[in-house]
């Protein structure tokens, strides 16, 4: 596997409460500050329902910068492209 850092374009956070989805507050600059800030118990709060919710693999995403289409994409159940 390539654990090299690479750099991340966007951050995008889903909401567990109402599913919305919103950019992250918090940027991360390369994959490696991604790894970091989601096991350092980050909150960010949902601009829809405006609960707290717990920043973690889980329920973030990243868009790599260098990735000619979006990807990148980590934890599971996580739709894209869909409205
Ligand atoms: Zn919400």
């Amino acid at each position: 596997m390539d654990d090299k850092p690479k750099k991340i374009k966007e951050v995008t956070i889903k909401c567990g409460y109402c599913s919305h989805r919103f950019p992250s507050p918090i940027f991360f600059g390369n994959t490696a500050a991604f790894d970091t800030a989601t096991t350092a118990g980050n909150t960010a709060q949902c601009p829809k329902c405006h609960r707290m919710i717990h920043c973690n693999r889980e329920n973030m995403t990243y868009v790599l910068a260098d990735d000619e289409k979006p990807g990148g994409f980590v934890g599971s159940d996580f739709p894209d492209n869909e409205a």
